[in-house]
């Protein structure tokens, strides 16, 4: 791999030299050849033995210069002033044939200056999540960090009870977040988010002036809202949208306590954590408002130095998202129907059913068109035949933005389970299913079946 690491030229309070715990044994569970491949990588010159001590952080590759990031963030609502990589340790950003520049992160790697009271590792049923989501996620084409390996580490880490550990590596585009920004602002260092705000730029939004405080905010929630209502098409619930778990490049980042929804409700929220909902899947427009303007926040000194304009000019970019948010939202939803925004009467009457029904939001999609709802059918494709559009040819249509398989939270759960007692063949099938989303699998078609009532997964945890 071709390291190139860029944030270290950045002043000594962006970030903390640090080195990688040692493990007793490192086994590699899953390893991403393409994705590998894509950084420089050939696994092929390397045993699996070999391959679990770099992704564990045992061998540093030539060129990797370990360092946990600073960051603050708002979580739940609630600014914390530190925060920072406290369990997550960044290799070194790797420079592709392409000239494309990733972060190559492991968590669960250990203690950092950052870990405040954590033991800064990870289990391993986190690790298998977050390998299992983030594949996924990119191959429904939603812009995503990757997993790039999973290593069990041979030691226990204690949580409620003790459980094997994992080291999860992460390929990002980078890991800044708006609680970067929110660090910086937190101790007023405005020269700090002027550093910041440049090299943001440069890495993310090369087409903007160095100092474009204003185009950078407005670029980012241009962002957030094509991730947030990407997810929100899929019926997936990220479930810890705090500020320091939102990106600045638009990736999702950080699948915490998150998951897909089998059965359609507007208010469904997955993370035992979570109580009042804030983070419940028809929150997430909402919150991605509330989450960039803690970003605008950051930035009023940039955009203008009299301060009353800055903040004039600031609340009118953030008046916009909410309008902006919910007419792409319509797109999208209103694309898996066939049809078009002006037709979103037919997706919110739809939505009504599937959650009155108790139905399970992919496969109602999927199988729009097979007579499972025929009153509403009826309906729809009046509604296409006034639009000009031929019913049969848009069954494939739409099949081609409504999954058949996602990673559903019961099969995730047991390839979790799977996992703790070494058999991976869940874990790998899903892995392997999940590549191909829209497309119909024979051999691992059972995949696509909601849980039943003894396999619902109520709540997930974020395992720390
Ligand atoms: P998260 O909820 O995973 O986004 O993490 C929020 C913050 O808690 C970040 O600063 C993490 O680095 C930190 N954190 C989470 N788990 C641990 C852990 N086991 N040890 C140390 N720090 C942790
Ligand atoms: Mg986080």
């Amino acid at each position: 791999m071709n390291f190139d690491n860029t944030y270290k030229t950045l002043p000594p309070t962006f970030y903390s030299n640090t080195k990688p715990s040692e493990f007793s044994q490192p086994n590699l569970l899953a390893f991403n050849d393409e994705l590998a491949k894509e950084l420089g990588f050939d696994p092929d010159q390397y045993t699996s033995e070999e391959l679990a001590k770099i992704f564990s952080g045992q061998i540093l590759l030539e060129g990797s210069a370990p360092i946990a990031l600073a960051y603050a963030g708002h979580q739940f609502g609630n600014f914390v002033p530190q925060l920072g990589d406290g369990r997550a340790i960044m290799l070194g950003e790797v420079l592709t044939k392409n000239s494309k520049r990733y972060d190559l992160q492991l968590k669960g790697s250990g203690r950092t200056v950052f870990s405040r009271g954590g033991d800064g590792f990870s289990a391993l049923g986190p690790v298998i999540r977050e390998y299992i989501l983030s594949e996924a996620m990119y191959a429904l084409g939603i812009p995503t960090t990757r997993a790039l390996a999973a290593v069990e580490t041979g030691d226990l880490v204690r949580r409620e009870t003790v459980l094997p550990g994992g080291v999860f590596t992460r390929v990002a585009s980078s890991h800044i977040r708006v609680g970067t920004f929110e660090y910086f602002a937190g101790k007023k260092d405005i020269n700090a988010i002027k550093v910041l705000l440049s090299y943001a730029i440069e890495r993310h939004y090369p087409h903007l002036k160095k100092d474009d405080a204003l185009g950078f905010l407005k670029a980012v929630i241009e962002k957030q809202i094509e991730l947030v209502s990407s997810w929100m098409s899929i019926g997936f619930i990220h479930g810890v949208m705090n500020t320091d778990n939102t990106s600045i490049s638009g990736e999702t980042i950080d699948f915490g306590p998150c998951a897909f929804m089998d059965k359609f409700s507007q208010a469904k929220v997955f993370s035992s954590i979570d109580q009042y909902g804030r983070y419940a899947y028809n929150n997430q427009g909402p919150i991605l408002s509330w989450n960039m303007t803690r970003l605008a926040e950051c930035l009023i000194d940039l955009v203008d130095v009299d301060e009353s304009k800055a903040i004039d000019v600031l609340n009118e970019t953030l008046s916009k998202i909410k309008p902006k948010f919910e007419s792409t939202l319509n797109k999208k939803m209103t694309a898996k129907i066939g049809l078009n925004e002006e037709d979103n009467d037919l997706v919110a009457e739809f939505l009504e059913i599937l959650e009155k029904e108790k139905k399970d939001f992919t496969l109602s999609f999927r199988n729009l068109g097979n007579g499972d709802f025929p009153e509403f059918e009826q309906k729809w494709v009046m509604r296409l035949i006034e639009r000009g559009k031929k019913p049969d040819e848009i069954l494939d249509q739409i099949k081609a933005v409504n999954p058949l398989y996602i990673p559903r939270n019961h099969q995730v759960e047991k390839a979790i389970q799977g996992a703790l007692r070494q058999d991976l063949s869940t874990f790998q099938e899903l892995n392997e299913l999940l590549k191909n989303p829209f497309q119909f699998n024979p051999k691992l078609d059972r995949y696509k079946q909601e849980p039943t009532e003894d396999e619902i997964v109520c709540e997930t945890f974020c395992g720390t």
